[in-house]
């Protein structure tokens, strides 16, 4: 997947080189509701995609964040063999100032009016609440709080089975006891793999921008606490990024200390020559849409009006496609990351 696009001006010249179907831009006047819709491939299915609610510093800022995740959801979504095809979309708003009912209904209506080719759900700055306002406008939204709620347990479950087919592969044992982790990011899927670690035994080390996050991590599973700058150092089998996008670029990766990078950050690389570097290194990495696709995974469960139980085998499964990643990776002699994306693309491309 491309995390990086030069000579890139103009929309148009953005949706080429990405390879995208189609930006739409909705904006509500009454609610101050600023949106836009990156839809990239629709050719497993309709576009499926959270929504990110940002303040980004700029339209092109927001314009990117929106094409580069779309893109990267089309990926997502084939790597895991689903009927679904990759978008996203995100409003650019500070969610201090704004009426929420009301923009995401203006949202709703947004998404409504592209007649299905683009399914909508929570991501960061949204919630289940949210789209429960977009459900008044519009029946192409997943990720409401009834029946399934939200989908980040079952995305840190399946970082979690992704972490031991990663662990197994690269340090040959199937136990996590006594492994050290370093989680950066305790929110919604953070605390919850951290959780499943503690339970698995092993010992954690964790970071948040937000000490109470940290405090209750502390508490709960005995994990040891570093400043959100020291996560990257610390000496570890496994790094879990939970945060933000961009975790591994070139000034983070001199100093990583560990076998595996494994977490449930969407675009952990800066760009794609960070995964040949990681190769390099000796570091194992798990391809970021691969092992955080459980969410989508139960999203997509509760779209069809599956039963529940149908989501926990399928989320288990990353394990075994991150297995296939790893081996082929490794008989082509490249990276995992350039492995799983030539995975994807052979099933949407
Ligand atoms: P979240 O917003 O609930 O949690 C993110 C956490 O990271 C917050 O606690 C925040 O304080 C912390 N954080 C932010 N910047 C940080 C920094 N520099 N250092 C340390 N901590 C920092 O989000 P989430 O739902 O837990 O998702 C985490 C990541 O996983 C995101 O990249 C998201 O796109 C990705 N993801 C989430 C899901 C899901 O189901 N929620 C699915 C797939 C991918």
């Amino acid at each position: 997947m491309s995390t990086h696009v030069a000579s890139e001006s103009g929309v148009f010249d953005k949706a080429t080189a990405r390879g995208h179907e189609q930006v739409a831009f909705a904006y509500d006047p009454a609610s101050g509701y600023k949106g836009i819709i990156a839809i990239h491939n629709t050719r497993l299915g309709p576009a499926l995609g959270g929504t990110r609610m940002w303040a980004y510093p700029t339209e092109e800022a927001a314009l990117t964040d929106a094409m580069r995740l779309a893109e990267g959801m089309t990926y997502k979504a084939a790597a895991a063999g689903m009927p679904w095809g990759g978008g996203k979309a995100v409003i650019w708003a500070d969610a201090h100032k704004i009426d929420r009912p009301a923009l995401f209904k203006a949202h709703g209506r947004a998404v409504e009016r592209l007649g299905g080719r683009y399914i909508t759900s929570v991501d960061i700055g949204t919630g289940p609440a949210d789209m429960v306002h977009v459900r008044t406008e519009t029946k192409s939204v997943a990720g409401l709080p009834e029946p399934f709620g939200d989908p980040s347990p079952a995305t840190a479950l399946g970082v979690f089975a992704g972490i031991g087919a990663a662990v197994r592969h690269r340090l040959g044992t199937d136990s996590l006891k006594g492994l050290r982790v370093a989680i950066q990011g305790l929110g919604h899927v953070g605390f919850d793999l951290a959780r499943q670690l503690h339970e698995a035994g092993a010992h954690l080390v964790v970071t948040d921008i937000d000490r109470g996050n940290c405090q209750r991590a502390a508490e709960r599973f005995g994990a040891s606490v570093v400043a959100p700058e020291e996560i990257i150092d610390v000496q570890a089998e496994v790094f879990a990024p939970c945060a933000l996008g961009a975790s591994l670029n070139p000034q983070t990766l001199p100093r990583l200390k560990c076998q595996v990078v494994a977490g449930a950050a969407n675009n952990q690389l800066a760009t794609d020559d960070i995964g040949d570097a990681l190769r390099s290194a000796g570091i194992l990495y798990a391809p970021d849409y691969v092992i955080n696709a459980g969410g989508i995974i139960k999203v997509c469960a509760e779209y069809f009006g599956e039963p529940a139980d149908a989501v926990e085998g399928r989320v288990l499964a990353i394990a075994d496609t991150l297995t296939d990643v790893f081996l082929s990776a490794d008989r082509a002699g490249i990276a995992t990351s350039r492995a799983a994306d030539e995975l994807a693309r052979s099933k949407f491309a």
